[in-house]
């Protein structure tokens, strides 16, 4: 049976790498358990799409689409990931990494490599807090991830869920400290926790309000 890593390809959007057109590459599992998280299907599911189905799906659209997020789930899962992105790379797409930044050894291949253009980072938690959210203790791989990013002078962003009960104004503030001291200094976006029914923690609706008039104004803040 052929290996099917994708769960499922979103063929066009305008809003998931900034100022390109492009397809999302969805893959199947991830390594993180966030208590919030609504993909369920892709967390547990099995992919549905092999490499060579997506590689042809982007021959058809080389001249229409500009670029590929990778997202999921968890794209650094893939062992392939490598190769796949030299094969997008060879169609002349730009390429998006969407990563929780547990793979630093990964991530460092690719940008080395020149085999991803942006990436989008996700800082969970502050360390104290990372495990309650994401289920996962691999803090240290994440933070690698970072100052890899971030000594690199890379093309990234950093971004953040907030659930209002689980994350409060003062552990932004926090995070906010913690890149300053690293170096950061791109835009910090901040993405509201939408609620569904069904997320992986079974999670109830916010009760708390997010303070956003006590949040430190000394990094860039952009709410998505
Ligand atoms: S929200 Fe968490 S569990 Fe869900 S796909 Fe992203 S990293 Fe994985």
């Amino acid at each position: 049976m052929p290996h099917k890593p994708l769960y499922d390809i979103t063929p066009f959007t305008a809003l998931d790498y900034p100022d390109h057109l492009a397809a999302i590459f969805w893959f199947a599992k991830c390594n993180m358990r966030c208590v919030y998280c609504y993909n369920k299907d892709i967390v547990f599911g099995e992919g549905e799409i092999t490499e060579e189905e997506a590689i042809a799906f982007l021959q058809n659209r080389v001249g229409l689409l500009e670029a590929v997020v990778l997202s999921g789930g968890e794209a650094t899962l893939y062992n392939d990931l490598v190769e796949f992105c030299k094969k997008i790379k060879q169609l002349k797409f730009k390429i998006k990494l969407d990563t929780n930044g547990l793979n630093p050894k990964l991530v460092q291949i690719l940008v080395e490599n020149r085999l991803v253009d942006y990436i989008s980072l996700d800082y969970k938690a502050p360390k104290e807090k990372y495990f309650e959210i994401t289920k996962d203790k691999h803090f240290d791989s994440f933070s690698k991830t970072l100052n890899f990013l971030i000594q690199k002078q890379f093309s990234f962003e950093v971004r953040t869920t907030i659930h209002s009960d689980l994350l409060r104004v003062e552990e932004i503030n926090r995070i906010i400290k913690d890149l300053i001291k690293r170096g950061y200094i791109g835009t910090y976006y901040l993405q509201p926790f939408v609620f569904t029914e069904n997320t992986i923690g079974k999670i109830q609706e916010e009760k708390n309000t997010f303070d956003t008039s006590q949040l430190s104004s000394a990094l860039k803040v952009v709410w998505r």
